[in-house]
């Protein structure tokens, strides 16, 4: 038995974990039946294989609806496991149709995930990969957060979910989808929750389920140059640089992990990004800050950067949150940059911002989570009990 602490309503009773199903790989999922006891290990991967569909691709949360599977298998599972949502506590549509959710995944942990209408293929989804972030680049409201934690294979798909649940999108549709990709470019650097975020992408590019292709998954980085590779080789995913500066002078200020990694060392692991191609390219995302990086000069020396990188560049104006101490370029400026980069070739190069008027744009999300300390959290898990 043990004890859960709600931070929010205090002790709450003595309660059964029930492990959730949602972050588990074909093969854990088997394992994790035959563990609980409820299937037989030879059952076990047919049983698997059936449980999957219904939980990814039909998208259920009630073990009664799996009609094809005996009532009494359904009252072990029931038992045993749990296939609930976690709660949005908050959701916000933006006057351009752009949704945001605040779900709680547990105690004090928070996350913000965006839909965006219109962008990739219909519709692209911007998940988070942490609660806050290590990292503190300067233009970036996330940076103002400090890691809560990691979220897990689970929490990351339960945001697809819910935005499925949202948009209306169970089962799986097959064609006109409104979710169309994914991009891990909400909250959190990816590629230091390497091994859940890869977790997740297998749940989420599965055929037999969510089935959003590898090449419409995006993972963005700050530049964790020693995780590229892995990134590739574990995700197939598509990948996106922020670079936002063409010196290491500058870009040390935007993006603090310039000085473990700097930009030659960056480029030249991009260089190397396996199964980089024309059908396959780089995104870079370069932040247009009024008077910081976005002369005439710094455009030229951008082009110049990435010259021979099959790439595309995205000009992401500025998008200010409370306290930011940066402005956004003048859309002069930015058609000005843009326009040098058109002639060397890169086309439509500019992001439009979405979701500006509820703080759902790139680099304005931030929840209100705090990470506790264990020692603060026994004193208040004692406090409530007294
Ligand atoms: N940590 C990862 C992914 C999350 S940030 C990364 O840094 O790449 C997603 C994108 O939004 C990044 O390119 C980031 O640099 C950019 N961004 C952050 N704050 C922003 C802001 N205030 N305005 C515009 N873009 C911002
Ligand atoms: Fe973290 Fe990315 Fe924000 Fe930098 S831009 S602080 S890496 S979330």
């Amino acid at each position: 038995m043990s004890v859960t602490l709600d931070l929010a309503h205090g002790v709450r009773a003595p309660a059964a974990i029930q492990p959730n199903l949602t972050g588990l790989s074909r093969p854990q999922l088997a394992a994790a039946l035959v563990d609980a006891g409820v299937v037989k290990p030879e059952k076990a991967r047919m049983r698997a294989t059936q449980i999957w569909r219904w939980i990814h691709h039909y998208g259920v949360t009630d073990w009664s609806a799996m009609t094809d599977v005996a009532k009494e298998t359904r009252a072990a599972l029931a038992q045993a496991f749990t296939l609930a949502r976690p709660e949005v506590v908050e959701r916000q549509v933006s006057k351009d149709g752009t949704r945001k959710w605040l779900i709680r995944t547990a105690p004090g942990i928070e996350i913000e995930t965006v839909y965006i209408p219109d962008v990739g293929r219909a519709g692209a989804l911007c998940v988070s990969s942490q609660v806050g972030c290590t990292l503190n680049c300067t233009f970036c409201h996330t940076g103002t957060q400090p890691l809560v934690r990691n979220l897990t294979a689970a929490e990351i798909v339960a945001q697809v979910q819910v935005a499925r649940d949202d948009l209306g999108e169970w089962p799986s549709p097959k064609e006109d989808r409104r979710l169309s990709n994914i991009v891990f470019m909400g909250m959190g650097e990816p590629l230091y929750n390497l091994d859940n975020v890869a977790a997740a992408i297998d749940v989420i590019a599965d055929n037999e389920g969510i089935a959003i292709s590898r090449r419409r998954i995006t993972v963005s980085t700050s530049g964790v140059v020693p995780e590229l590779a892995a990134l590739s080789e574990r995700t197939q995913a598509m990948l996106a640089i922020s670079l936002h500066a063409t010196n290491d002078e500058l870009r040390e200020k935007l993006v603090p992990l310039n000085r473990k990694y700097p930009i030659a060392e960056l480029m030249a692991a991009i260089r190397a990004f396996p199964g980089l191609s024309n059908a396959k390219r780089v995104t870079f995302e370069y932040v247009m800050l009024k008077g910081v990086n976005d002369s005439a000069a710094d455009a030229k020396a951008l082009v110049k950067l990435v010259q021979g990188i099959p790439s595309k560049i995205n000009l992401i104006p500025f998008n200010p949150w409370p306290g930011s101490p940066y402005e956004c370029s003048d859309w002069k400026t930015i058609e000005a940059f843009a326009a040098v980069l058109n002639k060397a070739g890169y086309a439509s190069p500019i992001r439009t911002p979405r979701g500006r008027d509820i703080l759902a744009a790139c680099g304005q999300l931030k929840s209100e989570s705090e990470k506790v300390r264990a020692s603060v959290r026994r004193a208040q898990a004692k406090a409530a009990q007294a």
